[in-house]
């Protein structure tokens, strides 16, 4: 499994993009930067689309990518088909409602028609896996103001835990520590410890709250714990308060990281 980060931050600045992780070429997690980290050939590999929730900093590009591919899929070209975007069924409601609803951006699940359109929507259901690429994905879900999921991947004996955006939570815990051969966390950690207020009514963790959190991850220390979501402009604070932490196998993702199990 190979997991290319194309935005790890919970803000968008010069240099810094929106959550976003590519799982093999072709199933991202999350839709906030894809555009701006890859070529459109690369853009055309991407199949399937695992969206966490609705926040505009997860949805993004799902209309970037679509319009990059509109041009050729109208001619009707076979190696640039369409991708499939899969969320809980309530957030592909939003979607329609309020993003590919014409007014926002153009619908897309239509274009250039119903029966083939460059977007197809798929629900899925939390703990309930499905399969796509060689990848099992299941929806585990999390605390946040909106439905909102974390992804367990597998491939093969291999499993992998992206938590999404979340603030205190246990299910996901109680998975990780289930998973027999677990490879690695990206876990939500957005403001400084000084912001812990606005944490709690965003559904969001500062580096005291993942602190609280890994204590209930049985092999912490064992398994890698990367962090996601930094809010850019407080990004030099936070990096002194998670090394004072000084907890085992846990830092911050980089834009140009890739993991690799
Ligand atoms: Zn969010
Ligand atoms: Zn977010």
């Amino acid at each position: 499994m190979r997991i290319k980060v194309m935005g790890c931050y919970g803000g968008q600045l010069l240099g810094f993009h929106l959550t976003s992780f590519l799982v093999n070429d072709s199933i991202l997690l999350d839709a906030g930067s894809p555009t701006e980290a890859l070529t459109l050939e690369e853009q055309h590999g991407i199949r399937h689309i695992f969206i966490s929730h609705t926040h505009l900093d997860h949805i993004k590009d799902i209309a970037f990518l679509a319009d990059n591919r509109s041009l050729t899929q109208m001619t009707g070209s076979e190696d640039n088909p369409c991708f499939t975007v899969h969320s809980l069924k309530e957030n592909l409601q939003t979607l329609r409602e309020h993003f590919l609803n014409n007014d926002i951006w153009p619908d897309f699940t239509k274009i250039p028609n119903s029966k083939d359109p460059i977007i197809k929507l798929s629900s899925i259901e939390p703990e309930v896996p499905i399969e796509v690429d060689g990848i099992t994905v299941t929806p585990i879900p999390v605390t946040h103001p909106v439905p909102c999921t974390g992804f367990l991947l597998e491939q093969k004996d291999v499993q992998f835990i992206y938590t999404a955006d979340t603030g205190h939570t246990d299910r996901i815990w109680q998975v990780a520590n289930a998973q027999p051969n677990l490879k690695g966390i990206i876990l939500d950690c957005s403001f400084p410890n000084d912001h812990e207020h606005l944490g709690e009514i965003s559904g969001h963790l500062t580096p005291n709250g993942i602190a609280q959190e890994l204590a209930k991850l049985e092999l912490l220390g064992k398994v890698p714990v990367y962090l996601y979501h930094m809010k850019p402009e407080t990004l030099n604070i936070m990096t002194v308060e998670v090394q004072a932490l000084n907890l085992p196998n846990l830092r911050m993702l980089t834009q140009v990281d890739e993991l690799l199990f």
